[in-house]
């Protein structure tokens, strides 16, 4: 007479836990990525507190809108690229990034950017910058 394993008592219980837990985190993520996207569109800022760099991939944002105050210019940076750490906040992100043509222009790293937004495509003339500014083209 045996008992039943258990692998067959409680593995099913285990999977199908972890899976609603995985789908919750994503869920939290993608909640938190569009809470910082409507207050970045809305409201400009603050850009503090921000989503973690692995809470935006695991929610699908890739790309991190940036405009250029220098040139005007929306470009997006690939967050799967970034080497930093997954925790890193996104807003801290924003030190690091340079303008190629401002930075060309003027002979020295030119590091003034503004953080529009997380998005899941890049900008393209197929897909225009989610906002236009006051004053901007
Ligand atoms: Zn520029």
């Amino acid at each position: 007479m045996g008992t039943k394993s258990r692998e067959y008592l409680f593995g099913a219980t285990i999977c199908v836990l972890a899976e609603r837990a995985r789908d919750a985190r994503k869920d939290a993520d993608g909640l938190a990525c569009q809470a910082w996207n409507a207050r970045m569109l809305g409201f400009q800022g603050p850009a503090q507190p921000s989503p973690a760099l692995g809470d935006a991939l695991n929610a699908g944002y890739r790309y991190l809108e940036v405009k250029c105050l220098g040139c005007a210019t929306h470009q997006t940076v690939a967050l799967d690229v970034v080497r930093r750490p997954k925790t890193t906040p996104i807003h801290e992100l924003e030190r690091y990034m340079r303008c190629r043509h401002c930075s060309e222009l003027q002979g020295r790293p030119f590091k003034r950017n503004h953080l529009v937004a997380l998005r899941t495509t890049k900008v393209s003339a197929a897909n225009p910058p989610s906002v236009c500014w006051p004053g901007e083209r």
